[in-house]
């Protein structure tokens, strides 16, 4: 028989990178691509005790449940949320699979085909997928190290009225920064005044190397509560761990209800016995300790790559030293493809993401993505050795 594929996922073409770094599978490759949290850093015997305490409560965990997710934690997130300044409701939160879908889910409610929808530059590569996905054209605002250029953002809203702004504020993907506070109050207020919703991902503001840093998220400076221009999007993967498939979007309590109808008619709710688990270990293991924990190990990890970067003396490669998230962002000389180096860099058994796709508009194809998280010590000084070996080749050639 011969398939029909629907317009949208014929746009979706499969992306060069997914098919270099497919050459990787059943090699012994060490791989900085991934966004991967380290392993070993997972609580597994708090999430055992949890889920076992789950199931000595009877079977309802094994029931269908509400759309909108387990009230309990929910609950709890509303405790989690206002020691951030952020002041919620638990029905202004639906509990999502992963913030992934959090971000569908906001993109079919909040947008119509044709629509347009203002990002970062460079911005995360899913979310480019999510709004492909949805008919929507994806407009990048020139950014730099502290976020939207105002500017560039203001004439963007007038000329193309956006259906909404997408932004990764803290420790972006793929780019490890932090806005400043004057750009948060800037896109916040012009938001407000175009009536633009702003969608605030913020799966990484957790994992900051310095427990005492402070940035305010634009859901709590917007104020939350209904009518509020942000609706905001976290996640326990990176805090707890990816496989318990547990996010949420949190905002307007109209738009929430609205998600929930979205969602229904997706997978009618996610799993009720990982947000039971999540629940239990919130109530009985001090996830704020751990969450410090990894964020130091994680520190500690960017503080090694750097310095094995930095003994390589190119003074052709530069960055900006993260201060929390997963990322190291490299430029590398101008004219060296990225994409070219992660072959080379694959062949010498090791993978990285180079930063072209992450681009909306233009690509800088100059640019890379490294994660710093999945691996340490002795393998991480491998792989930084195997990488300057392809990048030595590489700048002997330009
Ligand atoms: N937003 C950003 C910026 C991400 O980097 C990721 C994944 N790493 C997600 C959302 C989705 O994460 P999850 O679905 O696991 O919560």
């Amino acid at each position: 028989m011969d398939y029909r594929i629907s317009e949208r996922i014929g746009k979706l073409h499969s992306s060069a990178v997914r098919d270099i770094l497919k050459l990787t599978q059943g090699k012994e490759i060490i791989s900085f691509a991934g966004g991967l949290p380290a392993e070993e850093l997972f609580p597994l015997q708090a999430v055992q005790d949890a889920a076992a305490r789950v199931f000595e409560k009877g079977s309802s965990s094994l029931q269908y449940g509400l759309t909108e997710g387990y009230l309990p934690l929910r609950e709890q997130l509303c405790g989690r949320m206002s020691a951030k300044g952020m002041t919620v409701d638990p029905d202004q939160i639906i509990l999502t699979t992963g913030s992934q879908q959090a971000l569908d889910l906001l993109s079919r409610v909040l947008t119509n085909p044709g629509d347009v929808v203002l990002v970062e530059n460079p911005t995360y590569l899913s979310s480019l997928q999510v709004f492909s996905m949805h008919g929507l054209t994806v407009i990048p605002v020139e950014s730099d190290k502290d976020g939207m250029i105002i500017g560039s953002l203001e004439s963007l809203l007038r000329q193309h009225r956006p259906a909404m702004v997408y932004v990764v504020p803290t420790f972006g993907n793929p780019t490890g920064r932090v806005w400043s506070l004057e750009r948060r109050q800037g896109l916040l207020s012009l938001c407000r005044e175009h009536g633009v919703p702003i969608l605030e991902d913020d799966p990484y503001g957790d994992i900051r190397f310095d427990p005492d840093a402070h940035y305010p998220t634009l859901y709590s400076l917007d104020g939350g509560g209904d009518g509020g221009a942000v609706f905001y999007m976290g996640s326990f993967s990176k805090t707890v761990a990816p496989a318990l498939r547990t996010g949420w979007a949190m905002g307007d309590r109209g738009i929430v209800r609205n998600l929930a109808k979205a969602k229904q008619a997706s997978d009618l709710h996610s799993s009720t016995l990982d947000q039971q688990t999540l629940s239990e270990l919130i109530a009985h293991y001090p996830l704020d300790d751990h969450i410090r924990r990894v964020s130091a190990a994680y520190g500690s990890r960017m503080r090694q790559m750097q310095q094995l970067l930095l003994q390589r003396r190119w003074s052709e490669l530069t960055w900006e030293e993260p201060q929390g998230g997963m990322f190291l962002w490299l430029e590398l000389p101008d004219g060296l493809d990225a994409e070219a180096l992660l072959r080379a860099s694959v062949t010498k058994g090791v993978a990285f993401v180079p930063g072209s796709p992450f681009f909306a508009g233009v690509p800088k194809r100059n640019t890379a993505r490294l994660n710093f998280t999945y691996t340490e010590g002795e393998r991480m000084r491998q792989g930084i050795e195997r990488f300057a070996e392809a990048v030595d080749e590489f700048l002997a050639r330009c």
